[in-house]
Order: structure tokens, then sequence, then C-alpha cells
């Protein structure tokens, strides 16, 4: 085993002194090698909940190869477990990224023993770089949370709002959750009074709400807080018009971050495929990985012009034991003749199912039996019988409404990509990541 993972080593070695350009041979001696594309920038995309039965799928449903396939960057296995059990959560595995560590379930920025740990993005700043956090949740959710914020349960989320705010290693926040960072009096939920947005903007915060200020900023900027939603971002698939996609604030993101000559990290959650898993939705699981993909191609459109970046990706864990069901009748690409995600579907049947029938035959193009619809009034809830009967029609198996402790695909791109190979930990993936920066300290 030993052997074995010295010549892929060796292997790495060759290959970067070769992408580097660099004229060395083994007779020059003296200093290794710095390779000439050591990277500047790190941007990182978390697909929550995505595993390789998502890749699968949605390649089938896409019918075409996604950026990561068509430019092969597949490079590594990643396990999941946390510090207390196989199957992690969001909190743990957004702490293994961020910090190196593995922690305990529902924990923040903590070890196991409560001690606080550094962050990426701390030592990013350190380094004199820009940083910045993006997602399609609220902000202070989970995987954005364990890069800013330390506290022993993930719920705590106006404690997460305010932590954020104080941390002088950030410099940018976009995604929803305005509530949290309000008082009552102002619409929010914080119970301590404070107005957040106010403080933010009091401490050199330009602060964005709609998806037309964010598409308008004017470039100047010292820090940006963009709260679009007061919850959570809506899903992709039924997105508003006044908030952003997730691709527009990945790009205003890099935009603001790469001001700096320093460089910047930046990391990118699709917060919601996660969520589709716990639905075992395969449109809303689909849909929201298609628009996860538009910000995976922002990232490498800036790493393709400025080859001293690096793009990594990879989900935290995998969300309801997706299985590969596909087959000519029951094909992923027959979501496109789904109108409607189950939750909205399951809120359009009244409760005596009168018109059940009716919302099914309007939001799909499928047939439904007699005894499909039997089946959908018995079950317990509507919207997850109606995505498991869509599922069935699209080719899609669940086998959990919860995370699965399967490993999950790593894609890298540009300088250091080559960093990544094999089966890894979690927590390897941001001291790679450091790295490939030319930095250590987790
Ligand atoms: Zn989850």
């Amino acid at each position: 085993m030993k052997k074995r993972f010295k010549s892929y080593a060796t292997l790495g070695l060759v290959a970067t002194v070769i992408l580097g350009g660099t004229a060395v041979s083994a007779s020059d001696g003296g200093e290794p090698v710095e390779p000439s594309n050591q990277a500047k920038n790190v941007i990182f995309l978390i697909p929550d909940g995505f595993s390789q039965s998502y890749a699968n799928s949605y390649k089938l449903y896409k019918d075409e190869l996604p950026i990561w396939d068509e430019l092969n960057l597949f490079r590594s296995h990643v396990m999941t477990h946390s510090s207390n059990e196989a199957i992690t959560d969001s909190a743990a595995a957004g702490t293994a990224f961020a910090t190196g560590k593995k922690t305990d379930n529902g924990v923040i920025g903590l070890s196991p023993d409560g001690e606080e740990l550094p962050t990426i993005v701390d030592i990013a700043k350190q380094a004199g770089k820009r940083t910045g956090l993006v997602s399609t949740s609220t902000i202070t959710h989970a995987t954005p949370a364990a890069f800013a914020a330390k506290v022993e349960s993930r719920g705590s989320y106006t404690e997460i709002a305010k932590q954020m705010i104080e941390n002088d290693n950030l410099d940018l926040l976009f995604g929803g959750g305005r509530t949290e960072f309000l008082p009552p009096e102002s619409g929010g939920i914080r119970e301590d009074g404070l107005d957040l947005i106010d403080y933010a903007e009091e401490n050199d915060y330009t602060y964005l709400e709609t998806r037309r200020q964010l598409l308008n900023w004017d470039g100047e900027s010292e820090k940006m807080l963009g709260l679009f939603a007061e919850e959570a971002l809506e899903p992709a698939f039924t997105q508003r018009t006044d908030e952003p996609s997730l691709g527009e604030m990945t790009e205003t993101a890099i935009e603001f971050l790469s001001a700096d000559e320093d460089g910047f990290f930046l990391m990118v959650e699709g917060s919601q495929i996660d969520w589709a898993g716990h639905d075992n939705d395969p449109l809303y699981a689909m849909t929201d990985t298609e628009a996860f993909e538009e910000a995976v191609k922002a990232a490498i459109d800036y790493a393709e012009e400025n080859q001293d970046t690096l793009v990594v990706m990879v989900g935290d864990h995998d969300t309801g034991g997706m299985a590969v069901h596909a087959s000519e009748a029951a094909h992923p690409k027959h979501l496109k003749e789904v109108n409607a995600l189950g939750l909205d579907m399951a809120q359009m049947v009244d409760h005596n199912y009168s018109n059940l029938r009716d919302v099914l035959e309007e939001q799909t193009n499928f047939e439904w039996t007699d005894e499909e619809l039997d089946e959908l009034k018995e079950a317990e809830s509507l919207k997850l019988a109606i995505n498991h009967a869509i599922s069935e029609k699209t080719g899609f198996g669940w086998s959990s409404y919860n995370h699965t402790g399967i490993d999950v695909p790593l894609y890298a791109y540009g300088a250091g990509a080559e960093k990544f190979s094999g089966t890894i930990d979690n927590t390897d993936v941001p001291k790679k990541m450091l790295e490939a920066l030319g930095l250590s300290g987790l």
C-alpha cells in the first residue's frame, strides 16, 4: 500500500514538472521544484448531497456531458464519515471541508471536545486573499456556516449570522436568510434586537437584496453582503424573478474577489440538491444540479483565463441513496415532461383528493392509472408518494430520506488539480487546496 502510494506521488511530481513547463532533471538536485502553475485562487464548489448516482442520472437527464465530464475532471473518491457516525450530516462534513478536522454530527467549526478550529478561510485571509461564501440556502445553513462560525449546534442560526458578520476574515456573503440578520421590528427573528444588516453597512459592507441590484453592482465595494431571500432562495426550478441564480451569484462573487491581486478563496454551495434528495424528488435534484453546473461553468471560465486558479467540486455526502434505474421507458429525460416539483403538486391537491387526477395530468405528460391514484391517496405523505411515482416513471430509485455513507466523487480543474487522486478523506480536501496555494496550517 505504502509503496503504491509512493509511486503515485512520484508520478505526480513528474506530472507537475511537465505541466509547469520547468526544465528540470533529477541531476539538478537541490530544492524540489515549485510548479510554475501554483494556485493563487481556489474556487471550491459543493453540490450538497451529490453522489455518483446524481452524476450518472444528471448525464442521462441532460442527454449530453456536463462540463465536469466533458473536461474529464474526475479525480478522486472522498470518504465522508464524521467523527461519531458512519453517515455524516452537513455540519460535520462542512467542518471537515473548512478545517481539515473531523467533528461530531451537528457541530460547526469545533472539535468534538469543543476546541475552536481554524479554517481555510482564516488561512487564506492571513495570506492576504479575499474570501467569500455563496449558497442557495440561508447563508447561515450548516455548509457555509462551517467556513465562518463556531457553534455547538448547527441550528443556532441567529448566532451564526452574528459570527459571520463579525468575522473579519470574510469579505463576501451571498445567499438567503435575511430574517436571521434582522430584529422583529424589521421583519426578522433576532431576539437580541440587533440589526446585523445596519451593522454590516456601517462596517464597509455593500448590502444587496435583489437580483437587479446584483446584476447592476458597480464593481466598487470593500465587502459584500447579499441576502436575496427572507429564508432560503427558491428551488432553481421555480426561481423567482427577483432572486439571482447560483451562477449569477458566483459570477459576481468572482468579479469582486478577483480584484485583489493576492488572490482569493471562494466557496459556492448548491445547497438544495440535498433537499431534493431528502424529498426523493428527481426533478428538484436534476434542476438544482443544472443550476449548480452554471456556477461550475462560471468557475471554469475564470480558471481558463486565469491559470493560477484551482477549481474543486465535491459533494459533502450522498442524500437519499439514489439509484440509477433508467430504461428507455423510464428515463431521466422524461423529467422534461414534468411541470412542477412534488412539494408544489402536493399543495395543489385538495383535502379530499377530488382534483388529484387533474393536478397530475396538468403537471405531467404521463398516464396515471386508477390504481396509481389509489396508492397516492393512501400514502402518509402525498408529496413523497408523488415523488416516488415520478421517480418510477423516470428511472430513479431511492433507499433513504436521509444521507447515506457512500463515498462521493471529486472533480478538479486547473492549478494543483493533480494533487487529488485515489480515495481520500474529506479532511484532506482543504489541506490539498491549501497545498495548491502554497499554504499550510490545517
Ligand atoms: Zn441533508
